[in-house]
């Protein structure tokens, strides 16, 4: 019996929209796509999307003091939450329509439902319907969890952080990573006591740690109140707010506690336990270089298989799998040296080895230009940035650069294609500098800062 569809995508985020869109348009393939939320998903509705007009909403804060610098001056500046909320839930609307539209005109059916994998060619919808694919995708993302503490029900995520009625006075951001880190500078800029709580050494554990330390230093610098080395017992719920024990003993209220501990697979009920799809520790779903799962037509990409959790790699996932099952050319996914911005304030570009994994494999010369940019120095800001080169001292090669400097995220965009390349440090030398920028940095140090 012939299938209802030749794909049939469950999950309408970033790779799911994309495997559909291109399969049904480009390839011409019959596809269906069932989505329970929102289209758009974590990316678009209640992650990178929302969290950088966030970004831009509280960097102001730190760019009026600038604008003082160099002879403006301002009656009265004030932010108004309920003004950017609105606009921002305009936006997202928009941005889910276009999702939607962009959907329908390449032809894909939608289906605004839960799906579930029943067999390995049919799934059912939530209304007890059954569909059958030649092939399944599976890119229904990731969930943030929480551990199990007295109280956490108190607690919000990374989810909620868009949907304030008002803004709290205070608020605790609980985690280390990029989720907590970006929101205590979000928080902190709109003018929120921001505290963070971080039971390692220091946040942004797995980057460079000269990097994380300038990060770490500049949030605290601007207002975050950065404690390392603790973590929450419990949550009380009290007519003042929340109360927050943590592991020292000591309390605190916080209008607000916002957990961001880590993210885990979206496959709870997904697939049947008769389809023999394998799944990893955490729930995701274990899938090879071509993002096949065991069962041959079932496949998967995106947050759900927990590689490298970020937007624009499960959109190359997405295009890898179009070209490996519909195109006849397997492609498999390239997963080396991503560049990557991490949206704190301030701002961090990073690309390859850390200083640290680079010397554990082998001899190395690392570059670093510390310094006060001009722009910020002339306003009288003692802002501080990084420029890092981690080089190969045998084959030259760049194998890590690691920035923390205004846009970071634009710098490191531009330089993960030299890299990507195989630049090595003498590419950079021959490079003409830019005059005056922060980036010509790059191409004039000459003289290596520590060699190992
Ligand atoms: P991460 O896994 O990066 O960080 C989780 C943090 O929570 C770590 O600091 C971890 O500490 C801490 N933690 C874990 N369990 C507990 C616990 N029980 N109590 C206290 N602290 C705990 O997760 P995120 O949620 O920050 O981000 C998830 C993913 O989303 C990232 O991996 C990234 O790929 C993606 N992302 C990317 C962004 C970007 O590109 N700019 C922005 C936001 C998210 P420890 O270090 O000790 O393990």
């Amino acid at each position: 019996m012939p299938f209802d569809y030749d794909l049939f995508v469950i999950g309408g985020g970033s790779g799911g929209v994309r495997a559909a869109r291109v399969a049904a348009f480009e390839v011409g393939a019959r596809v269906g796509l069932a989505e329970e939320d929102r289209y758009g998903g974590t990316c678009v509705i209640r992650g990178c999307v929302p969290k950088k007009l966030m970004v831009f909403a509280s960097d102001v804060a730190h760019f009026l003091p600038e604008a003082e610098g160099y002879g403006w001056t301002f009656s009265e500046a004030k932010f108004d939450w309920t003004v950017f909320h609105q606009k921002l839930t305009q936006e997202l609307d928009r941005l889910e329509a276009i999702y939607r539209g962009l959907l329908k005109r390449a032809g894909v059916h939608t289906f605004d439902s839960r799906a579930k994998i029943v067999e390995e060619h049919t799934v059912e919808l939530s209304n007890g319907e059954r569909i059958t694919a030649q092939t399944i995708l599976v890119a229904v993302g990731g969930t943030p969890t929480l551990p199990k503490i007295e109280g956490i029900d108190h607690a919000i995520t990374s989810n909620e952080m868009f949907h304030f009625d008002r803004l709290p006075e205070s608020i605790l951001i609980v985690g280390g990573g990029y989720i907590a880190s970006e929101f205590s500078g979000i928080m902190n800029g709109l003018g929120v006591k921001t505290t963070q709580y971080y039971r390692g050494e220091q946040v942004l554990r797995g980057f460079d740690n000269e990097a994380r330390d300038l990060v770490a230093g500049e949030m605290v610098k601007r207002g975050v109140d950065l404690r390392c080395g603790l973590n929450v017992e419990k949550i009380e719920k009290t007519p003042n707010g929340l109360l927050v024990t943590d592991t020292n003993g000591a309390t605190q209220v916080y209008d607000a506690v916002m957990y961001a501990t880590g993210r885990s697979a979206n496959t709870k009920n997904l697939i049947d336990p008769a389809v023999d799809v394998d799944l990893g520790a955490k729930g995701e779903i274990i899938v090879d270089e071509y993002s096949q799962t065991k069962v041959p037509s079932i496949y998967a990409l995106g947050d759900v298989t927990d590689r490298v959790n970020l937007t624009p790699v499960a959109i190359h996932e997405a295009m890898a799998f179009i070209a490996t099952v519909f195109r006849g050319q397997p492609t498999p996914v390239d997963h080396a040296l991503i560049p990557t911005a991490i949206f704190t304030q301030p701002e961090m570009g990073t690309l390859g080895l850390s200083e640290e994994e680079a010397r554990a494999q082998g001899p190395i010369e690392v570059y670093v230009s510390n310094f006060r940019p001009m722009r910020q120095f002339f306003a009288g800001s003692d802002d501080k940035s990084l420029l890092k080169l981690v080089v190969c001292a045998n084959s030259r090669k760049v194998l890590g650069c690691h920035i923390v400097v205004p846009q970071a995220g634009e710098m490191i965009q531009l330089l993960g294609i030299a890299i990507k390349l195989g630049a090595t440090k003498e590419d950079f030398d021959r490079t003409m500098a830019v005059h005056p920028t922060i980036a010509e940095e790059l191409v004039t140090m000459r003289e290596p800062t520590r060699k190992t």
